[in-house]
């Protein structure tokens, strides 16, 4: 057992009894963790989800479940509360975040991305984010090139996984071309300059989640709560 303090944000909170909770946070130095917090609800300690924070607590060997001492909230990131458009689009990376992301395994990168969203670069930071984790996971494919034929791809069809032609697929594109475009540069230095409308974030969200709920066998929650918002 250890007393260890790192940056960290709460994105699952489980109450487990009247005023004790589980918060299962992503933290800088450890990634997911699951943490025990009594007195979560009262109004001293007043826990948050998605608030940059500096977490103090008890670290267990012999447990997965450790204990909090105490949570220091980042204030200059104060918006990520205050911005329902930024809560949103959080609440969706948590969510992939939770279902690719073992225990124990840290992203010192992934957590430096997560708290440069900000309501300008936002539709940006989601596309960005996602395709980030993507390739962490392994799960990235090509989208310039149809997975049956291997022609080149101006705009995708999702069926089963895969990124085809409207000729192999039969069926009208996902994403047109501009959405398609998009994905493309987002490794690339262009990306820099790549203006991304809401509607076509949604799109590519879309596209995305449904990419990889396909291959987990997993919903992602929280993508229709952004689309009614928008
Ligand atoms: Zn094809």
């Amino acid at each position: 057992m250890k007393r260890v303090i790192s940056e960290g944000i709460i994105y699952k909170l489980i109450k487990y009894s009247d005023d004790s909770a589980i918060a299962i946070c992503f933290l800088r130095d450890f990634g997911k963790t699951k943490i025990f917090i009594n007195k979560a609800f009262s109004k001293k300690r007043g826990v948050n989800k998605f608030f940059p924070a500096e977490i103090d607590f008890l670290r267990k060997d012999e447990s997965d479940l450790h204990k909090l001492y105490g949570i220091k909230y980042d204030t200059s990131k104060g918006y990520f509360l205050e911005n329902p458009q930024i809560f949103l689009r959080l609440n969706i990376v948590f969510n992939i975040i939770d279902l690719l992301y073992h225990d124990d395994e840290p992203d010192e990168i992934l957590y430096k991305y997560i708290l440069n969203i900000n309501e300008k670069n936002m539709t940006k930071w989601t596309v960005y984010t996602i395709n980030y984790i993507l390739k962490i996971q392994g799960l990235l494919k090509n989208y310039d090139v149809c997975g049956e034929c291997g022609c080149s791809l101006e705009e995708i069809v999702l069926v089963n996984g895969d990124f085809l032609c409207e000729k192999c697929s039969g069926k009208n594109p996902f994403l047109n071309k501009t959405r398609t475009e998009i994905l493309n540069k987002v490794f690339l230095p262009e990306y820099k300059s790549v203006k991304i409308s809401k509607e076509d974030e949604i799109y590519i969200v879309k596209f995305l989640t449904k990419y990889v709920q396909t291959i987990i066998g997993k919903e992602i929650k929280g993508v229709d709560l952004l689309e009614e918002l928008i």
